[in-house]
């Protein structure tokens, strides 16, 4: 179904998962607002659409999401210079892995901050737009890791577990108004943020991946797609495993 015309947030959208996201929905003639921290970046994935000639545009916008004045004032200039918000897509994540023995307080709340509390705050101000025009996407990006738990990594779990249960908590409120609420989980993708791992733990990993492969930013972006499109009308509460086969 048409997504021509409807406007999107996309935070992380400068690299890996949130660039293959912006992307994919310029070219189904959305105007999509990609939100990092920095703007070189998002204006390379900017260009990117408008060479490759998408019906849609990607438009560049600075923002920290751990800024909560900076996150209203995002949704709200989108809003007023748009006049409308179709879709949220909250993926900017980060890790900061120690064992739970060794973890700082620091640590702990920054990835806290950084992937739950943005999408908490974002959801609260584009919830107050989609909720006047009856109509909404809001899909959030979790991770196999908040559904299986992972060594080291106790903060990540925790932020993209709740992640989770917010998700079906704003789906049950929202459902009547016709905005629905869903999560991705992938399982190991290949961008930045998987790049840094040693090749141990990725030989490590290989054998339990049915597939024998990570996937793409492009393949979770097909998935988040199909979740941000009036198409999905009818599923709202759910998280979409895209993973390989890793768990299930
Ligand atoms: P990535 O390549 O490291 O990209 C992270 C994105 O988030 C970048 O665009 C980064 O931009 C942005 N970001 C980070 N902190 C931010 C902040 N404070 N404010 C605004 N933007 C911020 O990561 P990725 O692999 O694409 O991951 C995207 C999402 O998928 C994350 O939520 C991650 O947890 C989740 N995920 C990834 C995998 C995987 O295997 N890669 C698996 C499961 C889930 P700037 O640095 O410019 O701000």
């Amino acid at each position: 179904m048409d997504m021509q015309g409807q406007v999107a947030i996309v935070t992380g959208g400068s690299r890996g998962i949130g660039r293959a996201i912006s992307l994919a929905f310029a070219e189904k003639g959305v105007s999509v607002v990609a939100c990092a921290r920095s703007l070189d970046k998002l204006e390379e994935v900017a260009k990117e659409a408008k060479q490759r000639e998408f019906a849609g545009e990607v438009i560049p916008a600075t923002l920290d999401v751990t800024d909560a004045a900076a996150c209203e004032k995002c949704v709200e200039d989108v809003a007023e210079k748009h006049g409308r918000l179709d879709i949220l897509v909250n993926n900017a994540g980060i890790t900061r892995d120690g064992l739970l023995a060794s973890m700082s307080d620091d640590d702990f709340d920054a990835v806290i901050d950084a992937n739950l509390r943005s999408a908490f705050r974002l959801m609260r101000s584009a919830t107050k737009h989609m909720m006047r025009a009856r109509y909404g996407r809001i899909v959030n990006i979790s991770s196999v890791a908040g559904l299986m738990g992972n060594p080291g990594q106790a903060n990540y779990c925790a932020s993209k577990a709740a992640l989770v249960g917010m998700t079906k908590s704003a789906a049950k409120e929202l459902a009547r108004r016709k905005i629905t609420c869903n999560a991705v989980a992938p399982g190991f993708i290949e961008t930045d943020m998987t790049d840094v791992l040693p090749e141990k733990v990725k030989e490590g990993v290989m054998p339990l991946i049915p597939m024998k492969r990570f996937g793409s930013g492009e393949e979770i972006a097909e998935a988040v797609g199909f979740l941000a499109s009036p198409a999905a009308s009818y599923i709202t509460g759910q998280v979409l495993v895209v993973d390989g086969g890793l768990h299930m």
